[in-house]
């Protein structure tokens, strides 16, 4: 495709070398949340290198949007005037590029939609040109440039990489405004869970070199706001939807399931993996045998139910946050077991134990708000 970008117009001339900076109008995202957050604007074109389009390349980036021109055939290729060769090799030369916004384009849906444009011109009768056929098209006139198929908002810096995972829990090098993998749904559906419990907390990603984490999740609000909105909506209403399950857990978060007729409640430790319509939760609770220890296991909760959406307190495990009742429950019965402990066993008081939680935890404002909530 390389060779194809070149236009026969003289007026067409590539203004970016291989490595040249493209002009700031270029690289501003569309999704701009604010100054600071200016990815790279590539434009990708991919092709499935079928029929008429055998000789392309499979993807080839530009900075400008990509087009079919006056005088084409249906043998060229969908491409802009200003290519970027290689876009990895460009990548290490702009250590300053931190996020790139992918436009992807398809250059057979192109075809197929400005296909009525071209002009049938008139072939030879002999010799056979049938493997020629598809130069004998024309386009009269410049096609106009198309919405692109999907957006991709891809993670360049791997410090910046290494800084998300940090904060969400999550690693992430690149979101795709088109779900088509349950990678991506479990990076969706995590950073929702993330950015929900932020505001709950009232926290911001602080410091400097969180700006653009800050706005890398701004950005994917604004893509997903329209699933994201649904979530909140139903969980407002204590409801939840299958395709929305995996949005309730997250790291912290503290869980009650039902073992036997007694809650028990647990702390999330990982975000959950899905499959089909089963849920795994990485989680631990603390146990007391005379002295404290974590216990790690693997919540899993299915949805047995044949309608798409339940009530919250149908699922076999669910965040407490949501049954304020079944808080006090757990609480009546830890105060409860702790006066029985204090009885028994002088030593064991309350005031002693939670020594050994904050010795092992990284996050002891949850360890504490859970042993508050377990008796054993
Ligand atoms: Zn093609």
């Amino acid at each position: 495709m390389a060779s194809s970008a070149r236009t026969k117009s003289s007026k067409r001339k590539l203004t970016h070398s291989k490595f040249h900076k493209p002009p700031k109008h270029l690289r501003r995202g569309s999704y701009r949340a604010d100054d600071s957050f200016e990815p790279l604007i590539i434009h990708r074109v991919i092709c499935d290198c079928e029929g008429y389009h055998y000789d392309h390349q499979s993807h080839a980036d530009y900075f400008d949007i990509p087009q079919l021109f006056e005088g084409d055939s249906k043998a060229s290729a969908l491409r802009g005037e200003s290519p970027i060769e290689n876009t990895d090799e460009y990548f290490e030369q702009y250590k300053d590029v931190v996020l790139a916004l992918f436009k992807v384009y398809s250059c057979n849906a192109y075809h197929d939609a400005v296909e009525h444009k071209f002009e049938m011109l008139r072939a030879p009768k002999n010799p056979d040109v049938e493997a020629l056929e598809r130069y004998f098209y024309r386009l009269n006139e410049d096609c106009d440039s198309r919405t692109p198929q999907w957006e991709e908002l891809v993670i360049v810096s791997e410090d910046l990489q290494n800084e998300i995972k940090e904060v969400t829990g999550l690693f992430v090098e690149r979101v795709l405004t088109q779900r088509q993998s349950t990678e991506m749904d479990a990076i969706v559906n995590g950073l929702y869970n993330y950015s929900r419990r932020i505001k709950r907390a009232g926290d911001e990603v602080n410091g400097r070199s969180r700006e653009h984490i800050a706005n890398f999740i701004r950005w994917v609000e604004i893509v997903f706001r329209n699933e994201y909105e649904e979530a909140d909506d139903l969980f407002v209403a204590g409801r939840v939807a299958i395709s929305h399950l995996p949005k309730l857990f997250g790291p912290d978060e503290i869980i009650v399931t039902t073992q036997g007729d007694q809650p028990q409640a647990y702390v999330v430790a990982e975000y959950p993996e899905q499959n089909d319509d089963t849920l795994e939760i990485p989680c631990y609770t603390w146990s007391f045998n005379g002295r404290f220890w974590r216990k790690h296991t693997n919540l899993v909760v299915k949805w047995p139910f044949s309608e798409d959406e339940v009530s919250i307190y149908d699922l076999s495990t669910y965040p407490l946050r949501f049954d304020e009742s079944m808080r006090q429950r757990l609480l009546d019965r830890g105060k409860t077991f702790w006066q029985y402990r204090e009885r028994r066993f002088v030593s064991y008081s309350p005031a002693n134990s939670p020594f050994e939680f904050q010795t092992v935890s990284t996050t002891s404002s949850t360890c504490s708000r859970l042993y508050d909530l377990i008796y054993t």
